[in-house]
């Protein structure tokens, strides 16, 4: 059962952070309501307050920025809509192709990538795909605005660096250059995922050597991770040898992760099929170049 509570429609990121402030822990913000109904109806948190930032104008904006090469994305942005924006096929498909797969056509027809975010579900699937795209998280409250890089972002499952009346009004991320070419690589059991890998790979003009790579592991711990040290094993290899390095770089990527037992697997499991995906994730964004 929902218990009642009070829906306030502000008209700006202000006045909603402002609403938050006044009522402390007795309020909080809604955009989609696909998390936060279900632990309400569940009695895991009690609201009497929602503020509602789907009716803010704009705050669902999608652009691109030729001078400072971001794509910004508003925190109620749904899914769906990034799935079909034309701005997003252009400048960033893959942003595209991750949130087909997001959950069912219902929660990525309500549910934000603000709420998304902010949810910090350990099981998801844009963070990780952000992580390699040096995303930058915009905040603001009543008090200013701020902004955190995407891997400081996250604390822990269910946790961000966010304060409690801060609303995320865009993510900004810096869609790949010409010769990047990138997957994201997931797999599930249940309903959300279980595993999601994304990696980029950026090779030299004559497609033989690699240049640069950008891998980010999620689902399998509390918040999505970027591992650098595996990204660095494969630096200036060369295609043609590359299977010793790629090996290489996916045990410490499995080494890499906070893998937890869970409903979806034990962490000895999750961390081998970490390195099997690290491995298909790279053949998979190297074939894109043929
Ligand atoms: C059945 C099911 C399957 C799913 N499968 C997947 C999946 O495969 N991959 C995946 O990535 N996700 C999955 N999800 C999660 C889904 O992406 C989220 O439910 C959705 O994006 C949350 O957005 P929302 O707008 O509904 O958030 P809400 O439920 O409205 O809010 C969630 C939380 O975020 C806060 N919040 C919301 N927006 C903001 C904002 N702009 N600023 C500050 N705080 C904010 C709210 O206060 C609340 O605490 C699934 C969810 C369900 C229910």
């Amino acid at each position: 059962m929902l218990r009642p509570f009070e829906l306030h429609q502000p008209s700006d990121v202000t006045a909603a952070s402002a609403l938050v402030g006044r009522y402390g822990d007795a309020a909080t913000f809604y955009a989609g309501g696909t998390e936060l109904l279900l632990i309400m109806k569940e009695g895991l948190v009690a609201y009497r307050h929602l503020v509602d930032l789907k009716t803010i104008p704009g705050l669902g904006e999608i652009v691109y920025d030729d001078a400072s090469g971001w794509l910004s994305i508003g925190g109620t942005a749904t899914h769906y809509a990034l799935e079909r924006h034309p701005v997003v096929r252009r400048r960033a498909p893959i942003i595209g192709e991750v949130e087909r797969h997001v959950a069912n056509i219902r929660v990525r027809s309500a549910g934000t990538i603000g709420g998304n975010l902010c949810f910090a579900e350990p099981h998801a699937d844009p963070g990780t795909l952000f992580l390699t795209m040096d995303a930058e998280i915009d905040l603001a409250s009543a008090e200013g605005a701020r902004t955190v890089p995407i891997d400081r972002f996250f604390a822990g499952a269910f946790d961000t660096a966010r304060r409690p009346d801060e609303v995320l009004t865009r993510v900004r991320v810096r869609p790949w250059g010409s010769q990047t070419r990138g997957v994201y690589t997931k797999f599930g059991i249940h309903e959300r995922p279980t595993l999601g890998v994304a990696l980029a790979l950026t090779l030299d003009t004559d497609r033989t050597v690699v240049r640069g790579v950008r891998l980010a592991v999620g689902c399998v711990g509390p918040s999505p991770v970027r591992i650098a040290e595996a990204e660095g094993r494969l630096q200036d290899a060369a295609m043609s040898e590359i299977g010793p390095h790629l090996d290489a770089a996916a045990q410490i990527a499995g080494d890499a992760v906070d893998a937890v037992d869970d409903l979806h697997g034990s962490a000895e499991y999750k961390r081998e099929m970490v390195k099997v995906f690290v491995r298909r994730a790279f053949h998979a964004a190297a074939a894109r170049f043929v």
